[in-house]
C-alpha cells in the first residue's frame, strides 16, 4: 500500500526538502500546510489544506517540521483523526512533551531531535559512553554548532545527546544540566553535563560530546553538511511508522538499532 504522507511545515527550509523525498521514495504527497496567515508558496504541485485536522484527514501519516507551539494542536488534531506522526520539531517545553507523549497512546509517533542515521548511532555510542566512563572522573561537554537562523538553542540533538549520557549514568539530565556558563559560575560541579551552543553562518548541524578526564579526553563528533540527511531519515520513518500501534518511538527503534533511550519516555 502507498502510504499518503502529509507534511507540516512544507513551505520550510525542510518541508520542502520533506517533499522532494517523499516524492523520491515514491510514496504519495497527500499536500501540506504552511503557518496560519503566511503567504509563503509551497513547493511546486503540492495540495494546501486549510489546516491541520484536514490534513490529518486526507493523509496516513504527517511529517510535522514546524515551532514549538504548533506541537500541541497538531498532537490534539492528529490523535483525533488517527493520523501517524513523525515529528522533527525542536525547542519544545517539558508541557509540549507530554502532549506528544499523551497522543502517542492513541497514535504511533516517531519523535526525533536529529533524523539522521548517523546522530542515531551518536546518540547510542552517548548512553554506552555514559554508562562505561565514571562521571566523578569523565567530565561531559556537549558542543554545537548551528546556523544563524536557529532561534531555541541548545539544539534538539545536543539535549538528546545529554539525555542518552544522563540514562548511561542513571541520572536525570535536568539535575545535572550546566548550560549556557557565563560570569562567575564556581568550579565545574561533579557529575554536570555541560552545553555549549555556537551560531553562524550556514552550518547545517555539528555536535561534539567530549569526556575529558586528568590523563585523556574522548571525542566524538558529528556534522551533517546537508539537511537532506534528515529529510531522507524522517521520510523512511514515515514510511516505518504506518500500521504500527499506537506509542512514541525515536529513530533507534526506525533504524532497528535498539532504543538509544535519549528521545522522551
Ligand atoms: P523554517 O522556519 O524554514 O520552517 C518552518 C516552517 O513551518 C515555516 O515555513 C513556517 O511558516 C511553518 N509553520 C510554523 N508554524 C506552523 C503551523 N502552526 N502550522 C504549519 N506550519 C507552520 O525552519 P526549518 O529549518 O525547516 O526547521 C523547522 C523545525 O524543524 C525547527 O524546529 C528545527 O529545529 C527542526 N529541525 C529538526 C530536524 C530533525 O532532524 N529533527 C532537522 C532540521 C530542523
Amino acid at each position: 500500500m502507498t502510504q499518503r504522507i502529509g507534511i507540516a511545515g512544507i513551505a520550510g527550509r525542510m518541508g520542502r526538502l520533506l517533499a522532494e523525498e517523499v516524492r523520491a521514495a515514491a510514496a504519495e504527497l497527500a499536500g501540506g500546510i504552511g503557518r496560519p496567515g503566511s503567504d509563503k508558496p509551497l513547493p511546486a504541485g503540492t495540495a494546501q489544506f486549510p489546516d491541520i485536522a484536514a490534513l490529518a484527514a486526507a493523509a496516513d501519516v504527517v511529517l510535522d517540521f514546524t515551532l514549538a507551539a504548533a506541537a500541541r494542536p497538531h498532537a490534539a488534531a492528529l490523535a483525533g483523526a488517527g493520523t501517524a506522526w513523525v515529528l522533527g520539531t525542536s525547542g519544545l517545553s517539558a508541557a509540549d512533551e507530554q502532549a506528544v507523549a499523551d497522543a502517542a497512546r492513541r497514535i504511533p509517533v516517531v519523535y526525533a531531535a536529529n533524523f539522521s542515521a548517523g546522530m542515531t548511532l551518536v546518540l547510542a555510542l552517548a548512553a554506552r559512553m555514559g554508562a562505561a566512563l565514571p562521571a566523578d572522573a569523565y567530565d561531559a561537554e556537549i558542543v554545537e554548532m548551528h546556523h544563524r537562523h536557529k532561534i531555541d538553542a541548545p539544539s534538539g540533538a545536543a539535549i538528546a545527546i545529554g539525555r542518552a549520557v544522563a540514562q548511561g549514568r542513571g541520572v536525570a539530565l535536568d539535575e545535572v544540566m550546566e548550560s549556557g556558563r557565563h560570569g562567575h559560575t564556581g568550579a565545574r560541579k561533579p557529575g554536570a553535563i555541560g552545553f555549549a551552543a555556537l551560531r553562524g553562518g550556514q552550518v547545517v548541524g555539528e555536535h561534539t560530546l567530549i569526556f575529558a578526564a586528568d590523563a585523556e579526553h574522548i571525542a566524538l563528533t558529528h556534522r551533517v553538511f546537508d539537511r537532506r540527511s534528515f529529510a531522507v531519515g524522517a521520510v523512511r520513518a514515515a514510511q516505518w511508522v504506518v500500521g504500527r500501534p499506537a506509542g512514541l518511538y525515536s529513530m533507534a527503534d526506525v533504524l532497528g538499532i535498539g532504543r538509544a533511550g535519549s528521545e522522551p519516555a
